[in-house]
């Protein structure tokens, strides 16, 4: 049934109930849930502004309003997050892929460009802590004789990523293991036969995670996020864990906080077999990602 509203009068009243709560992009959020609840791409909001729309969208549309007011984060609803010029598939219990993290992506990527494991038919990657599989499958993407091993402690991030390396067309590439870090990949001979290993481990402080923004600390994954007391707890176990697996060229490749830099290229130095480490910034000048290098 037809209602009152028209695109444009519905647009609006989205963008009104948005902006009384202080909200960060009203316009664009309301443009893209109504895109969502419609089916259609902006630029049919546009050319047809005056077309009456049925009372049911219009209710599913106010629903999601009223949710995403609340700081429900609107990858969640609209189901994806582009990363690396991917379409990611995403739901609640995966981190929500961030751009900071593509510059982890291409900082392997420019490693191999380079010629570092030219001599390899392929380059084994591990991935601890997979989520919705942006990095791992980004990866094996762009780098053509990439493999990885993808491990995540939850069901919900290896349904995602399955489903994302389905789309993408990369299921032969990836290996699933669900599991606690290197865990489940103990008895695969995989020991000193790895050239990759990649992590954006859960790196927030504890206590600083109630600080966050709310739909960072109240609607995504406390296990993706919480790094214990300092922040690098999932640094040292990870660590100390991948010098079993790293080849005798390999690399260790961390996403990190902005300010743990310094430390987390410490924890590295101590390991007598990091040859030397990196640490490269993110676009806000902020250190961003930490490399350990075996020769
Ligand atoms: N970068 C994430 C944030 O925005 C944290 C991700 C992590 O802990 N690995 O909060």
């Amino acid at each position: 049934m037809v209602g009152e509203f028209t695109i444009n009068t519905l647009l609006q009243k989205g963008i009104d109930i948005l902006g009384e709560g202080d909200y960060f992009n009203p316009l664009l959020d309301a443009q893209l849930l109504l895109c969502h609840v419609l089916n259609v791409d902006k630029l049919y909001i546009y050319t047809h502004k005056n077309d009456k729309i049925d009372v049911e969208y219009v209710d599913k549309f106010l629903n999601l309003i009223e949710k995403r007011k609340e700081r429900y984060p609107l990858q969640y609803i609209l189901g994806k997050q582009e990363f690396m010029g991917l379409d990611f598939y995403v739901e609640e219990g995966v981190l929500i892929p961030r751009p900071d993290t593509e510059i982890l992506i291409e900082k392997v990527i420019e490693i191999v460009n380079e010629g570092y494991f030219k001599e390899k038919e392929v380059i084994n990657i591990i991935d601890i802590g997979t989520g919705s599989g942006a990095i791992s499958l980004s990866l094996v993407h762009y780098i053509k004789n990439a493999f990885v091993y993808s491990v995540d402690i939850s069901d919900i991030p290896i349904k995602v990523a399955s489903i994302n390396a389905e789309r993408l067309g990369l299921t032969d590439k990836i290996k699933f293991l669900k599991g606690d870090l290197f865990f489940p990949l103990k008895d695969l001979g995989l020991y000193n036969k790895i050239d990759i290993i990649v992590s954006n481990p859960p790196y927030i402080p504890s206590r600083e995670i109630s600080g966050l923004q709310k739909e960072v600390s109240e609607f995504e994954p406390r296990l993706a996020l919480d790094g214990g007391e300092d922040g690098l707890y999932f640094y040292r176990k990870i660590t100390d864990d991948s010098l079993d697996y790293l080849s005798n060229d390999g690399i260790l490749a961390y996403e990190i906080g902005h300010d743990q830099g310094k430390e987390v290229e410490k924890l590295l130095s101590e390991k007598d077999i990091f040859k030397c480490t990196e640490i490269v910034k993110d676009l806000a000048g902020h250190d961003r990602v930490v490399i350990g290098y075996k020769k």
